[in-house]
């Protein structure tokens, strides 16, 4: 990988209680010891833990995120709720929108728009989750979905502001399985040159592990990974990071 930051971004999904932020004392061992200036590491806990997470990682180099949030950016009577500001409050920097499992409870692309401009509003910093499904990718429809996911979530976005986006293919989400690097490589070829003038970083999501990241890390044109699962484990955590940089 030739760039100059890789992101690693853990997805805790809705797993993890107070006492699982013990388990990153691991973590923050090797990334106070491995501090490189090159890998960029952002942990998205449930909402419950931001604070007390963000607390935690006070005085490291680990950013926290949240995982989704309400479109709306003022307070309003939306039960069981929280918008970008609240987020940002306790202690969030960055906030996951998009997210395929969220897609498939309903959420729009205009409701991402949306969720996308109150955060920014908010200066929280936004990775963006877009990808295909199955039935899409066998109709060859991937590039067109993967179009339609930017033009309308970034609609209104001003170009300046950075973005990370994640490329996650729904399929690929949980599943063991990865795109072939080719398919993958020309995936993000294409969403960066959709993006050209934006100020973009392209992660890859979907069942990163510490076996196929010797393969993943092969792709020249990613900024990094989101990971699910293989995150709630902190050496897992860390042998992905390890590997891609062996
Ligand atoms: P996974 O999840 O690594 O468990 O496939 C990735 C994600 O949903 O962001």
């Amino acid at each position: 990988m030739t760039n100059k930051y890789i992101y690693f971004i853990a997805n805790w999904k809705m797993f993890g209680n107070l006492k699982s932020l013990n388990l990153l004392n691991k973590v923050i061992n090797f990334s106070t010891k491995n501090n490189n200036n090159k890998i960029k590491l952002i942990y998205c806990p449930p909402n419950t833990l931001i604070c007390p997470l963000s607390k935690k990682l006070q005085k490291t180099s680990i950013k926290v995120g949240a995982q989704n949030c309400h479109e709306s950016e003022n307070f309003g009577a939306f039960t069981g709720n929280v918008n970008s500001q609240m987020l940002k409050d306790v202690g969030a920097q960055y906030i996951i929108l998009g997210h395929s499992e969220n897609r498939r409870s309903g959420e729009t692309d205009k409701q991402i728009n949306l969720k996308i401009k109150s955060a920014i509003k908010a200066d929280l910093k936004v990775i963006f989750c877009i990808g295909e499904t199955l039935k899409e990718r066998k109709n060859k429809k991937t590039h067109k979905i993967l179009s339609n996911q930017i033009r309308t979530g970034l609609d209104g976005v001003k170009k300046k502001i950075s973005i990370i986006l994640a490329y996650e293919p729904v399929w690929a989400i949980g599943t063991g399985l990865i795109p072939k690097i080719d398919d993958l490589e020309k995936s993000i070829l294409f969403i960066k040159d959709r993006c050209k003038n934006r100020s973009l970083k392209v992660v890859y999501g979907g069942s990163v592990n510490s076996k196929n990241i010797d393969m993943l890390k092969k792709i020249k044109t990613i900024d990094g990974f989101l990971i699910g699962g293989a995150s709630q484990d902190s050496k897992k955590f860390i042998d992905i990071i390890k590997k891609t940089f062996n």
